[in-house]
């Protein structure tokens, strides 16, 4: 069997999605929701804003609640049964999440065993044919071949085979019916 490692945040889970919610919530900006789902928010915001986004991100239960990314369930299960199934998450910065992201793949995607859970820093430790991540920096470690997912912070990057949804994940990986 194929080994296939799915990146957490923007590729399981829509992390992006709660961010913006929050910025338009609770942060001073003339931007709107379209302007924040263009480019990076590293790139759109003011270095004070990321700094306090940063310590949103950092508390307990931020993780908690996200939502699961359109489509993902389903293939992810369906994937399940052609692949060794790894999930690889780079939170070592936000260690205040473990508990929560592990928690919210028990409940998600409850299939996937707690040993092929990765709790880790730069995906270069990652052995696995293929890794589906949403961050250039995750593919340029990673020795095997690597698929970006589609997030506003990529969308200028050519360098990789892309998918934009779980839709295009499902045709790409799975056999035909
Ligand atoms: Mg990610």
């Amino acid at each position: 069997m194929l080994r296939l490692t799915l990146d957490m945040d923007d590729v399981l889970a829509n992390t992006h999605e709660k961010l913006v919610s929050i910025i338009l919530s609770d942060f001073e900006t003339t931007l709107n929701e379209k302007d924040l789902n263009s480019k990076s928010l590293r790139e759109l915001l003011h270095p004070k804003q990321l700094t306090k986004l940063n310590k949103i991100i950092d508390s307990p239960g931020f993780f908690a609640d996200i939502n699961v990314m359109d489509g993902a369930q389903e293939t992810v299960y369906k994937l399940s049964k052609y692949y060794e199934l790894f999930v690889a998450t780079a939170c070592m910065e936000f260690p205040t999440s473990f508990k929560d992201k592990f928690d919210w793949l028990k409940k998600f995607f409850p299939f996937i065993p707690w040993t092929n859970i990765v709790f880790c820093g730069y995906k270069s430790i990652i052995q696995s044919d293929y890794l589906l991540d949403d961050h250039v920096r995750n593919l340029v470690a990673f020795k095997g071949q690597g698929i970006l997912f589609s997030a506003p912070h990529n969308l200028k990057e050519t360098a990789y085979k892309r998918v934009s949804n779980w839709n295009e994940v499902s045709e790409l990986f799975l056999p035909i019916k």
